[in-house]
């Protein structure tokens, strides 16, 4: 599975994903501290639903 860091757009396949950040019932991965930062101080920027996973949701 490809998983595209919203702040620099490039593909974190295969690699480890050290930061990860919940917005909008989506999950983001970052490549690098600095750009889950980056992305927590805009998160309306760079929060496009197509680098988002979807959060599951629990089933009541
Ligand atoms: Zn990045």
């Amino acid at each position: 599975m490809t998983i595209m860091d919203p702040v620099c757009e490039r593909e974190i396949d295969d690699v480890e994903y050290p930061e990860q950040a919940e917005y909008n019932d989506r999950i983001y991965y970052f490549c690098s501290l600095d750009h889950y930062q980056e992305f927590l101080k805009h998160p309306e920027k760079y929060a496009k639903e197509e680098y988002g996973e979807p959060v599951k949701q629990q089933s009541r």
